[in-house]
């Protein structure tokens, strides 16, 4: 297996080659923070990679009216703001389709779910990805949650597309690609209403 070193650098060289104008978060995961190796005792290779542009764990930034938080590994979100906030993390809320599994195991994570429901600031989306084969890629029940999947055997991997212009959102993966329209104020209201029934 590759060492660490050398995934790091790979991961390093692909980030240094985006254009430098382009907005980038990134976020640990459970495979960047094993406390065995100096760099990946909390996730410190990431810090690696900071540039203007380039935010990671902790960082959050304002891209198109909305709040951008990235949450590390095992962190909840900690942003408060009036505008509508988006969190990236690696692993979906429990109580998720996108954060259980197509057997119909939760793999999300408890104490984010339990953060987001109780949170005062809402949360309009979440970009995540952990689970390998998420239930639904596209969940808006709970949580209003996005998981690509992963697939190894492809030359692309599973990604999804979020188009502001034409209100869509589309995910590619295994062989195949599917659109769902964006309804920022379906999504917004439907998480809202679950809160605000959550909370009764
Ligand atoms: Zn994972």
């Amino acid at each position: 297996m590759e060492q660490i070193e050398g995934q790091i650098d790979r991961v390093r060289d692909w980030a240094q080659g985006l254009p430098a104008e382009l907005p980038v978060f990134i976020v640990s995961g459970n495979h960047d923070t094993f406390s065995l190796h100096p760099l990946l005792q909390e996730a410190r290779w990431l810090k690696t990679l900071k540039r203007p542009n380039v935010f990671i764990d902790g960082d959050a930034a304002e891209l198109g009216g909305f709040l951008v938080e990235c949450v590390g590994w095992g962190r909840v979100p900690v942003t408060n703001s009036a505008l509508p906030r988006i969190v990236v993390c690696h692993c979906p809320p429990a109580l998720s389709l996108a954060g259980t599994d197509h057997l119909g195991g939760d793999l999300g994570d408890l104490e984010l779910a339990e953060h987001l429901l109780k949170a005062s600031t809402m949360t309009w989306l979440i970009l995540s990805g952990h689970v390998h084969e998420p239930k639904r890629w596209h969940d808006a029940g709970r949580f209003t949650c996005l998981n690509p999947g992963v697939r190894l055997d492809v030359a692309v991997p599973n990604h999804i597309v979020i188009d502001t212009n034409a209100s869509t959102i589309t995910r590619f993966g295994d062989g195949r690609q599917q659109t769902v329209p964006l309804k920022k104020c379906h999504l917004w209201c439907s998480t809202a209403q679950t809160l605000a029934s959550g909370s009764s």
